[in-house]
């Protein structure tokens, strides 16, 4: 498989360069060539197939000619092997015909473990194949920095640097990263905010000398290897509840619009998804685009679901290509607006394609508060502050009755112990992994807001 830019304007790559590259020369997100598309047979032979097969099946043809099945395979069973449930991501019913896909039972209790476990494990094998070295840096207001951690440590040709801001992470959140013993780990609290830990992560990505020398590269969810590794939970979900002799609609929190993404390439690929929706909290430009057509940002409202507070979707961006007619001249030109007046429409037929599969719905903190307090009544499920927003949107929207809807339970509720306090009185139960966490010694450096100090820092800890 081969892959384009959504701006038109860099090199065609392979799937060993999209996955080490990142983001495309020309500011655009890479994408495959075309849609592999599966059969209705090839949809019910996965059925019998438990997750780690069956995600091989689903990667496969974006990997084509450059690892064979049975050893994608093999490494997609060891990356799922510490997951602590053995469905990997267990359906459970929550209504009638409603469903939460727990995607939390990886080691850091949120859904990027699906596609980050993975993704260091594939990292290895092109950084063995091309002899080289990455150093990932990253910056995190919570779970991707964990789920990253978690999934690079230990990895031979990477080193992994997260910055986070001091003091502005949940204990939980900052125990997850700093208790990680391993040679190629460093965490690093800056004093300063989030968006000064993005200037800083944006600076050294613009210092080539400094790139070129130490292999930077990214693991956010702009990442293609990411967003094909989450198609894979899509078409296990619906195959069990039917699919593809069956319309099957799913509900998800979404933030930088990866999870989402995701599903979109699942339709893509054949699956048949009745509609997506796409559930925000206050931050709400996804829900407010599917709304009107109009997508322009606003500023970040702080909220119970801390990891859907964004203000821009990087991932929109493939979705636009998509709808656009895969058009890189149009998508661009859109992108360039955003850049110069904080916002654009969309009209005609591409809205229409885009409203054809998806379906916004915001949720306040309030919102989300009742919606915990209702599931945990009514079913005595407790769901985290994320989830509620993809489970409130999914019974809002109006899906019809026959349609089986899978929300996503996006993380385990106890990440998020005050949210959940406050909607129904008491706390989450503290699953094992997570209390060991709350004992282990930290390793961190505490850094100014200084770019010099940070580089420097990064260079010394080169193994
Ligand atoms: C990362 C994250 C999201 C947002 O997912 P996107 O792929 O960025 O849309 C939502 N909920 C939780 C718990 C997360 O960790």
């Amino acid at each position: 498989m081969r892959y384009l830019s959504t701006r038109g304007n860099a090199p065609v790559l392979g799937f060993e360069e999209t996955l080490l590259t990142g983001l495309a020369d020309d500011g655009g997100l890479y994408l495959p060539e075309s849609w592999p598309r599966f059969s209705p047979e090839d949809f019910r032979a996965m059925a019998g197939l438990d997750y780690p097969a069956l995600a091989a099946r689903v990667i496969a043809p974006y990997v084509e000619g450059w690892i064979e099945t049975p050893e994608l395979e093999a490494m997609a069973r060891e990356a799922y092997a510490g997951f602590a449930h053995s469905a990997i991501v267990p359906l459970v019913q929550c209504g009638d015909n409603d469903w939460l896909l727990e995607l939390f039972h990886g080691p850091t209790l949120a859904f990027k473990d699906l596609a980050l476990q993975l993704l260091g494990r594939l990292f290895d094998r092109a950084l063995e194949r091309a002899d080289r070295r990455i150093t990932v840096v990253g910056a995190t207001s919570g779970d991707t920095g964990s789920a990253a951690i978690a999934g690079l440590a230990g990895r031979e040709r990477v080193d992994i640097v997260i910055l986070y801001p001091h003091g502005r992470v949940s204990e939980v959140q900052r125990r997850q990263m700093t208790t990680v013993d391993a040679p190629n780990v460093r965490c690093v609290a800056v004093e300063g905010t989030f968006d000064d830990c993005q200037a800083l992560l944006k600076s050294m990505f613009a210092n080539r000398p400094f790139r070129e020398r130490i292999g930077l590269a990214a693991v956010n969810s702009i990442n293609w290897a990411r967003v094909m590794a989450q198609a894979a939970y899509y078409v296990a979900a619906a195959v069990r509840l039917g699919a593809p002799d069956r319309e099957i609609a799913f509900a998800i929190p979404s933030a930088n619009f990866g999870a989402a993404f995701a599903g979109y390439v699942a339709h893509a690929m054949g699956l048949p998804i009745h509609r997506m929706v796409v559930a925000t909290n206050a931050n709400d430009i996804l829900a407010r685009f599917l709304e009107s057509g109009q997508y322009r940002t606003t500023g970040v409202t702080p909220t119970l679901s801390p990891s859907m507070d964004i203000q821009v979707s990087s991932n929109f961006e493939r979705l636009l290509f998509e709808v656009h007619d895969r058009d890189a001249d149009a998508t661009r030109g859109l992108m360039e607006r955003l850049k110069q007046s904080g916002g654009f429409a969309v009209e005609g037929a591409p809205m229409a394609a885009t409203r054809d599969l998806m379906v916004g719905y915001r949720s306040d903190d309030d919102a989300i508060r009742a919606e915990i307090a209702r599931m945990a009544r009514e079913t005595g499920i407790v769901i985290d502050p994320h989830t509620a927003c993809g489970s409130a949107a999914a019974r809002r929207v109006g899906i019809d009755p026959a349609i089986p809807v899978v929300i996503h339970a996006q993380a385990h509720p106890a990440k998020f112990p005050d949210a959940v306090a406050s909607a129904i009185g008491c706390r989450p139960a503290v699953p094992e992994r997570l209390e060991r966490v709350m004992q282990l010694p930290e390793h961190v450096t505490v850094l100014p807001n200084d770019l010099s100090a940070v580089q420097a820092f990064i260079t010394s800890s080169q193994r």
